[in-house]
């Protein structure tokens, strides 16, 4: 056991609060320190896969979370302007079997809003308008204090910076370095099924097109598709990395794609445009009392759909190290079994650029037509990368101590 009792939590994101329910479920006392005036989540939609489909459901948030879901039937990849499939690989029932779990879709909020809920009755303390500015540690007390910017303190055997990618946590531990603007922007928005006119498949789709691609995906039961589209971009002029986006300039840079397409973008009024940024991996993740999960220690392009899964896998592990180990132990262990899988996801979201943006030209499509013919000549092949993502059994590889 590591003796630790009290743990300080900076951010009540995904990652922040998937932690605090483990710890809490493990008998810790866990505070959690928001800078936001309320508990919530800005974007819309989020991909679930099912190995952080087997970390909710292990934190008993299944049952709640199944009334938002909504099932995707495939993973499709789609010509931007045609149409014409370069794969479809089955979701749906079919990956609830394979991978013993459920894929799903659900809206940020409402994921947020049943994590947050269950923190509150499992005992987490979570304090808001707290926005955290460092740390300092007390070797003498074997303490760690988290230190706001209104001079409050909260002392604690540990401190978790859930702080997102541009983490206090980080900075201190690490020193002061921007993150890395990664030549892509996404804008992001929700429509009502009821405002479209053209019927969107039941699929988690991504239509590939030159120097952009987009996202298209149903949320809530199908009352709502959320799409992603993502353009490259020499430079990002506002000092904001997330602002109001102009939703003329969205269309313009998405005009003549697929009817598909072009239906959800004629039915937005409005949508959110995000810098996409990112960060070399770190040479650490953890220092003395203080250690770091999520977008915090390891941010990734979302062209896998794995950041808040990774997140979560992390809060799984590092909670089941911290009942096992002392606490340099247990960090040193979770660093050790989370920074390669996490590693690994971010060169594969990266990777998936080229492909989603045909890079190189005719060299580009010829990668979308080789990967069209792999599905329908080598359909394992294909298979086998998604399983190494969605097959990944955290629990598995450790199961809850009784
Ligand atoms: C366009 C897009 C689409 C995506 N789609 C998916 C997807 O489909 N599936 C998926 O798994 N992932 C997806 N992701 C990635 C996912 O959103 C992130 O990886 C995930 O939200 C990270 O969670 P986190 O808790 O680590 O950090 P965050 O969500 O950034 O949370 C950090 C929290 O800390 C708080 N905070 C920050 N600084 C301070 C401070 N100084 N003091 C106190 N509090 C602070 C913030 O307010 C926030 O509440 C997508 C990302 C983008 C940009």
């Amino acid at each position: 056991m590591s003796q630790v009792n009290r743990v300080v939590i900076a951010g009540a994101g995904i990652g922040g609060l998937c932690t605090a329910l483990a710890l809490a479920k493990q008998g810790i006392q866990v505070v959690v320190c928001e800078q936001a005036p309320s508990l919530g989540e800005v974007g819309a939609g989020l991909q679930m896969s099912p190995n952080a489909l087997k970390v909710l459901r292990q934190l008993g948030l299944e049952a709640d979370l199944s009334h938002f879901a909504f099932v995707p039937q495939h993973a499709a990849i789609r010509d931007y302007k045609s149409g014409e499939y370069y794969l479809k690989s089955p979701l749906g029932t079919l990956a609830e079997a394979r991978y013993g779990a459920p894929y799903w879709h659900l809206h940020r909020a409402d994921l947020h809003r049943v994590l947050a809920d269950s923190c509150k009755r499992a005992g987490v303390e979570l304090i808001l308008k707290a926005a955290v500015t460092g740390y300092r540690e007390d070797p003498e007390r074997n303490q760690v204090f988290l230190c706001l910017d209104d001079g409050r303190e909260f002392g604690a055997d540990l401190l978790i910076g859930a702080d997102g990618i541009r983490s206090k946590v980080r900075e201190q531990m690490l020193g002061q370095e921007q993150p890395r603007f990664m030549g892509q922007v996404a804008w992001r928005g929700v429509i009502p099924v009821s405002d479209l006119t053209v019927a969107v498949k039941p699929d988690a789709c991504v239509w590939a097109g030159p120097g952009r691609h987009f996202v298209s995906y149903y949320l809530r039961g199908g009352d709502y598709v959320n799409f992603v589209a993502v353009e490259e971009r020499s430079d990002w002029q506002s000092e904001s990395w997330r602002e109001e986006g102009d939703v003329e300039e969205l269309k313009r840079a998405f005009a003549g794609w697929h009817p598909e397409v072009s239906d959800l973008l004629n039915a937005a009024s409005s949508a959110f445009l995000w810098a996409l940024n990112g960060r070399d991996a770190l040479p650490t993740w953890h220092q003395g009392r203080a250690v770091l999960l999520g977008d915090a220690c390891h941010p990734m392009l979302p062209f896998m759909a794995q950041g808040a899964a990774m997140a979560i896998e992390d809060a799984y592990v590092l909670a089941q190290c911290l009942s096992r180990y002392p606490l340099a132990e247990a960090l040193t262990n979770y660093e050790r079994v989370r920074k390669p899988r996490a590693t690994q996801i971010q060169q594969l979201s990266k990777g998936n650029a080229g492909l989603y943006h045909m890079h190189g030209g005719v060299l580009g499509k010829m990668k979308l037509n080789a990967l069209q013919a792999a599905a329908r000549l080598a359909p394992r092949v294909i298979q086998s990368k998604l399983d190494a993502v969605y097959g990944y059994d955290v629990i598995a590889e450790f199961p809850p101590l009784q």
